[in-house]
């Protein structure tokens, strides 16, 4: 099973190498291939006696045709390692960082073009070469002469190798295959194959017209010119005329270095030339030896990857989830995928109309992306690749937990649940209880709520508060140790002095958001004014319209639910508020703010001084230090390294309600 697997990702690698270097038209795309790669290289790590030397893992570039002449390297070209999410990132710094105990890298864009070394002597340009397989290259020196930013004669009269990247700038592309579309003639697939079949073409004349550009980043034996780092290199390089990429950086921890990836993520649509991730490079040579190098690639360099923005994936099934209001949310179950630095298995599909109208079925190839929401979401369907007999989209018409039977209600696009005594239901009900907005239980998330609920410790919201009674038995189950299931008790019993707003917006009245709750508190401030209210009073507050001030009376009249409270009651929860507010704090006031993405009520400017006015501060990066991360649509890359580290996420709409508290 294994080992077919691995014939089939060899097969897939080596047909696209060879129509990626060789005939310089590739038919899977860059990610499709770095997929299969990495998974090839999982593969083999795990089953070392699976890997055999033509293993294309071993393999740097493709065959190097008979067209020049062959040239073989003074030192090897080696290709780079890749590195696909924060955590890839994070664990390959603390592997350098073991041996070199410090975090000082060249951080540089990864230009996409193709792999040059170039050879001067006495200052002047000898010998241009391609990277071929690593070994032995193709000798380019004419079609390199031809490039203006290549120096024939450099600064300093000295004898040197250098390496870097030949590529094509956006425009100067765009322009040659307008102009191939006006010839009738095939259009290239994008600017690095055109750069690479340009450079294998036998006239300079071709090669000249294209008006290919270089940058120059590496030196072969530096230390020979009295070089220590690889920043020291970069300017010695510009100081001999050769065109070093001004986005270089020396970065100094790790976050700074977390900073510029996510810095050049956001940007990097906006260079004219094309860059496919970042490459960091340790920066002292005196310790290459010691940081090592494998095969196919040094380790004391790597390069970060930039996910697509939108991935193709394949649609393994539809999942239903059940809301705590009983609404029903269909759910894309997808074969793994990376996106923006984490792997994503599950897509939201809204509802049944945003599934017809797309006509996604079961075994379809579906592109999807992040949202602004973080959740991901499915884009289109990639129709050409559909294949047979795939049936299209059919709607539950029963709940997948209950079994109770579904309802549409005339103009809504949402199917419910209406059995109160779903458990799919309750336990969404325990979970929103106890989450961090509402009553903060720390320790009971989803994975806890539903055990306790599955279990019969927890049936409703006010046996949360009888669970310390069962201690003893809840110790006997699995992964119940002492430690745990005493913080959980302890959390609980904490939270009986949460404020009056918490519990109200913890019973999960139906349309009572937080900010709802807490305008209602505030106007009926314990729990008996607030049960006697009367529908007109309650809907005479502004901000609360009538269907809320139904909602509420309704909810306070339910038998059940005057049960829960007076069970609630004599638990001794808090149920009388108290203002927080103090005249000179906001809940801004000396914390760190970062934006990202666009807002739709305010400019970034207008959103920054809101802030500042709250007493807040606002930062243009991410790190441990962030208090929030103030995201709109299109956020980049600032939102996937927010996350990463843990730093609150609050929408535009969250951040209108909290800077009205
Ligand atoms: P690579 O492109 O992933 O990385 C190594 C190369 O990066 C170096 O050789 C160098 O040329 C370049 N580079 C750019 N900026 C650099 C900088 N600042 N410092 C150092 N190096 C820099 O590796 P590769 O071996 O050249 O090519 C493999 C990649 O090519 C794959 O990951 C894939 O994306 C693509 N590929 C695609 C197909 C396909 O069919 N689509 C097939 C083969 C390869």
């Amino acid at each position: 099973m294994i080992k077919k697997r691995i014939d089939e990702l060899k097969e897939i690698i080596n047909k696209a190498n060879y129509e990626y270097y060789t005939l310089d038209n590739p038919t899977i795309s860059d990610y499709e291939y770095d997929m299969a790669m990495a998974e090839l290289i999982k593969l083999e790590e795990e089953n070392p006696s699976l890997k055999t030397l033509d293993s294309p893992t071993n393999r740097v570039g493709g065959e190097v045709l008979d067209k020049f002449q062959k040239v073989t390297h003074s030192k090897e070209m080696k290709s780079l390692g890749d590195l696909f999410s924060y955590d890839e990132v994070l664990s390959y710094i603390e592997s350098v960082k073991k041996v070199t105990g410090d975090v000082k890298y060249s951080m540089e864009l990864k230009i996409d073009g193709l792999a040059l070394s170039l050879i001067y002597k006495n200052g002047y340009l000898l010998q241009a070469s391609t990277r071929g397989d690593g070994l032995v290259g193709e000798d380019i020196t004419n079609n390199a002469k031809t490039i203006s930013s290549i120096p024939l004669k450099l600064t300093k009269d000295i004898d040197i190798e250098v390496r870097g990247e030949i590529f094509l700038s956006k425009s100067r592309f765009e322009k040659i295959n307008n102009e191939r579309i006006k010839n009738g003639e095939e259009i290239f697939k994008n600017e690095r194959n055109c750069a690479a079949g340009t450079m294998r073409q036998l006239d300079p004349e071709v090669v000249r017209k294209r008006g290919l550009d270089s940058f120059i980043y590496y030196i072969v034996d530096p230390e020979e010119y009295n070089l220590k780092t690889q920043t020291e290199a970069l300017s010695f390089l510009k100081e001999l005329g050769f065109n070093v990429n001004p986005e270089s950086k020396s970065v100094k921890n790790l976050e700074e270095l977390l900073d510029y990836i996510s810095t050049i993520d956001d940007k990097r649509l906006d260079y004219n030339y094309p860059i496919d991730g970042v490459v960091m490079k340790y920066e002292n040579f005196s310790e290459y030896n010691r940081i090592g190098e494998t095969v196919k690639s040094p380790k004391w360099a790597i390069a970060y990857k930039f996910a697509p923005l939108e991935v193709k994936t394949k649609v393994l099934g539809i999942d239903f989830q059940v809301g705590r209001s009983g609404v029903i949310t269909p759910v894309a179950i997808l074969s793994p995928v990376l996106i923006s630095g984490s792997t994503v298995s599950r897509a939201t599909l809204n509802n049944e109309d945003f599934i017809k109208e797309k006509d996604i079925r079961i075994g379809d190839y579906v592109y999807v992306r992040k949202a602004a929401e973080i959740i991901p979401e499915v884009v289109s369907v990639v129709l050409d690749e559909r294949a047979e007999g795939l049936n299209p989209f059919k709607m539950i018409d029963r709940c997948p937990k209950c079994g109770a039977p579904l309802e549409r209600k005339e103009g809504e696009a949402d199917y419910y649940c209406n059995n109160d005594k779903c458990p799919a239901r309750i336990i969404e009900q325990i979970i929103h209880f106890a989450s961090r907005d509402a009553y903060d239980i720390a320790g009971l998330g989803d994975k806890i709520s539903a055990f306790l609920y599955n279990e019969g410790f927890v049936n409703k919201i006010s046996d949360i508060f009888k669970l310390k009674d069962y201690a003893q038995i809840l110790l006997t189950k699995e992964g119940f140790k002492e430690r745990k299931v005493t913080s959980l008790i302890d959390a609980i019993e904490n939270s009986k002095q949460n404020n009056f707003d918490r519990l109200i917006y913890g019973l999960g009245i139906k349309n009572v958001g937080k900010k709802i709750a807490r305008i209602l508190t505030e106007k009926y401030p314990d729990i008996d004014k607030l049960m006697e209210a009367k529908e007109e009073d309650i809907s005479s507050i502004p901000d609360i319209g009538d269907v809320i001030a139904k909602n509420v009376v309704d909810y306070f009249k339910n038998e059940e639910n005057i049960k829960t409270i007076n069970i609630l009651k004599e638990n001794g929860l808090n149920m009388v508020y108290t203002s927080t507010k103090s005249k000179n704090e906001s809940i801004f006031t000396g914390k760190t703010v970062v934006l990202t993405g666009s807002l739709v009520n305010y400019t970034r400017d207008e959103a920054s001084k809101i802030i500042e006015d709250l007493g807040g501060k606002t930062s243009s990066s991410v790190s441990k230090k962030t208090d929030y991360c103030l995201y709109g649509s299109d956020a980049g890359s600032k939102l996937t390294k927010a996350q990463a580290l843990g730093v609150k996420l609050i929408t535009e709409e969250e951040f209108q309600e909290m800077i009205k508290e």
